[in-house]
């Protein structure tokens, strides 16, 4: 099968393409950097079937970072029958940097001038017969959002890539040329592939190039010696740099004819200016961006979300019991759209256990084991996770809004100045946004990041950018806690919860950036993508792609082990039924039970405090177990126990019957965040990290995760009304400790920086 590898900028549309031709629903994001690995698919609609690649977006083919060196080595490598070089012909100068690069390779090369509809809708016009003609290749405009010219593309692509093609250079530079010359004469005689593309990148001084071929490195520098440009001096790279620029304005510049209509355009185009101004300001735009973060968690997880309470008591009366009070409004106030569905999913669901346990019982007869497997253990810990399947997808419809539109990318510009000040670059507020939604994605994205110090130190923050996974254990203790200790407001929780996880990545990178993992962070260049309205389709994209992921997850993983759970807390050691504080899991939980105890959820609870222990042991197979297992277990404390009645109602349980305080409760929440996070996140973790800091990472978790929780708990203690004696001073020896870090680490930076002056 032929090979077709898809190369351009970050953000030109690759993806796009990819999904288009291919029919996947690979991710396509509105910013930079989206995708980090190749991808392949199947184009199916020429005589012959083609294997489609879509490669990272790469600006040049010097690379820098781990994921450009992916696309380099791909087309260098493994030898694609033709490379489509996909170009945004609203940037399209800049664009072609990577094209002169391309053709100095011995691939058929394809130019796809992507984005035609917005030049069609400025009323302007390419001239693709020039492109052509300078170029040398095939041209071909497309739009790969409105599907136009595609089949043309393939066609083009498939017919050059029946014929060989020699890499041709656009640089002109007579003394250069020589030693171009020589230079490919001796790699072809080293038998090299690829001559002229190795012999270019020599000289340009690539840092890959320089260490495969150094035997072949006095020709450079010899030259070297003999070139003075009057403004670059000897910098050779620059001087190609340059020239390649030079030759792209010289012959491009009129390659698009701007049209009357333009006027309209530069509006626009000043429109989107002003509208930067304000998002990408200093304070306003991060008083923004924390404005629409609380309205997004508002609008997913309060009840009563309007603030109507009240309002609708009149009404309310005439409903009092019926279905619709549950559904639609708490308290008078209505619901957001997000606790809606959610109790939509939950009435439907208890309804279906109910019905279940009544045709069982009536045909087995009361009390038999088999019901009690079938409804407690498999149903109720199934649908206590699918039930928060609709606020998961609420949540992520807003994030692909945010990212979709372009809005995303002005937050990474407006965090970048933040994140320098942590010795981050902006780049790394990209993988750790994706964290909200899973830490696998998010980890993988840090190949983006070109010092190897700044990616440790950001895989291991990852986790603690709470993901879809965890969000159960939010929503279900907050619920729990708000109805057991009458606090007013569940999103407020969840909200701050939020803010604790990002502040401990935030402490946690700044100690590591000055001790463990200390580093440069790269400049960050990243252009803001144009404003656009979100794209009906690739919103859908993205929201199957986590119902798919999530729905998958749970009728495999955690099936499973609620299967597990519900043998393991009703057989005791002996493989005979036993009550709960006889069984197996019991014994388990109690041996690790201890360990809890300045977390507050350790030996001070009674009776079933072990099953806190256990639910966090459960959480490293996936998250969501951690309340599939209060589920299951619940059913086992509480005989009878029916559904999950609004969500909350097994940490109600829970809480009831371990005598848990709610700073324990809430610092419950704070450990499962920051703990080790799932298998398949350690996983990926252990490829991306190397060799032998894995080990140091798994360690870093657990530091802070108890660190952390048990600081929650003894803060918190201090509101609570059963105080405990030692919690303030132990609440201030931890704050004192962590100021004297602080202190510490400014010393430790002044003195290194005598050091090297
Ligand atoms: P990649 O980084 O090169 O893979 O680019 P993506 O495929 O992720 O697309 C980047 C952005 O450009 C997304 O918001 C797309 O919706 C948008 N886009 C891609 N192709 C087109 C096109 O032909 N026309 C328009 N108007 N937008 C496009
Ligand atoms: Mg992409």
């Amino acid at each position: 099968m032929k090979r077709f590898a898809l190369a351009g900028n970050p953000n030109c549309g690759k993806t796009t393409l990819f999904n288009n031709l291919t029919g996947s629903t690979a991710h396509v994001g509105n910013w930079p950097g989206v995708t980090v690995e190749k991808k392949d698919g199947v184009y199916k609609k020429l005589e012959e079937q083609i294997s489609i690649v879509d490669l990272p977006g790469i600006y040049s083919l010097s690379p820098y970072t781990s994921e450009e060196v992916v696309s380099r080595n791909y087309i260098l490598d493994e030898k694609p029958d033709c490379v489509i070089n996909i170009i945004d012909a609203t940037n399209l100068e800049r664009n072609l940097y990577l094209t002169t690069q391309l053709l100095e390779i011995d691939v058929p090369v394809v130019v796809a001038v992507n984005m035609m509809d917005l030049l069609d809708k400025a009323g302007d016009q390419l001239n693709e017969k020039l492109l052509e003609e300078k170029l040398g290749v095939p041209v071909v405009k497309i739009s790969a959002l409105e599907e136009e010219n595609l089949k043309t593309l393939m066609e083009r692509a498939y017919e050059a890539s029946k014929k060989e093609r020699k890499g041709q250079s656009v640089l002109k530079n007579k003394d250069l040329h020589h030693l171009v010359g020589d230079l490919v004469i001796a790699f072809k005689g080293k038998k090299v592939d690829n001559p002229l593309f190795h012999a270019i990148k020599l000289i340009e001084n690539d840092e890959i190039e320089v260490k495969m071929h150094e035997d072949l490195l006095p020709m450079v520098t010899e030259f070297k010696k003999t070139i003075h440009d009057q403004t670059f001096g000897d910098d050779i790279e620059a001087i190609i740099a340059d020239e390649r620029y030079n030759y792209i304005s010289d012959n491009f510049k009129n390659a698009i004819i701007h049209s009357e209509l333009n006027e309209e355009v530069k509006v626009k185009e000043n429109k989107s200016d002003k509208i930067d101004k304000v998002l990408t300001h200093k304070v306003f735009g991060l008083l923004i961006f924390a404005a629409i973060l609380f309205l997004v968690f508002h609008l997913t997880f309060s009840e009563n979300f309007l603030f109507l309470g009240g309002l609708f008591k009149d009404v309310a009366p005439s409903f009092e019991g019926s279905i619709y009070e549950g559904l639609f409004w708490t308290d008078g106030g209505i619901n957001s759209p997000g606790v809606i569905l959610f109790n939509f999913f939950d009435m439907s669901f208890s309804g279906i256990i109910d019905a279940v346990s009544g045709a069982m019982s009536s045909g087995l007869g009361e009390g038999h084991w088999l019901t009690g497997f079938i409804c407690d253990g498999v149903l109720s810990g199934l649908f206590a996770i699918l039930g928060f399947l609709p606020q998961i997808l609420v949540l992520f419809l807003f994030f692909s809004i945010m990212e979709d539109t372009g809005y995303m990318a002005r937050v990474a510009f407006i965090l970048d100045r933040i994140f320098r000040k942590f010795g981050l670059s902006g780049r790394a507020f990209i993988p750790m946004i994706m964290g909200f939604g899973c830490s696998v994605p998010a980890m993988v994205n840090t190949r983006t990041l070109a010092d190897e110090h700044e990616k440790v130190a950001t895989i291991r923050v990852i986790p603690f950018f709470s993901c879809g996974a965890k969000l159960p254990i939010l929503i279900a203790i907050a619920g729990g806690v708000c109805e057991v200790f009458n606090f007013p407001s569940v999103d407020l929780i969840t909200y701050s919860m939020y803010v604790v996880g990002v502040a401990t990545a935030i402490i946690s990178v700044l100690i590591m950036r000055h001790s463990t993992q200390r580093g440069e962070a790269a400049p960050f260049i990243m252009e803001l993508p144009q404003y656009h309205l979100p794209q009906f389709k690739s919103l859908m994209i993205h929201l199957w792609d986590k119902a798919k992921h999530f729905v998958k997850k749970a009728f495999t993983i955690i099936l499973a082990s609620t299967i597990v759970i519900w043998f393991l807390s009703n057989f005791g050691w002996d493989w005979k039924m036993a009550e709960m504080e006889d069984s197996i899991l019991a014994s388990i939980g109690k041996f690790i039970q201890p360990l809890f105890t300045p977390l507050g959820f350790g030996s001070q609870l009674s009776a079933f405090g072990w099953v806190f222990a256990v639910a966090a042991i459960t959480g490293l197979i996936a998250k969501e177990n951690v309340i599939a297992t209060f589920s299951v277990l619940a059913a086992v404390i509480v005989s009878g126990f029916e559904g999950t009645e609004e969500g909350v109602a097994e940490a109600v349980i829970m809480i009831q019957n371990t005598g848990i305080t709610w700073p324990g409760a809430i610092a419950f929440i704070a450990f499962n965040m920051l703990t080790i996070p799932c298998f398949a996140a350690c996983a990926t973790a252990k490829a991306e990290l190397q060799k032998g800091t894995f080990k140091w990472t798994i360690l870093f978790w657990i530091v802070a995760s108890f660190i952390g929780a048990s600081f929650i708990y003894c803060f918190l203690s201090m509101f609570s009304v059963d105080t405990l004696a030692w919690a303030i001073p132990v609440t201030v020896v931890f704050i004192a400790l962590g100021v004297l870090t602080v202190f510490y680490l400014r010393y430790y930076e002044r003195k290194q920086d005598a050091k090297h002056a």
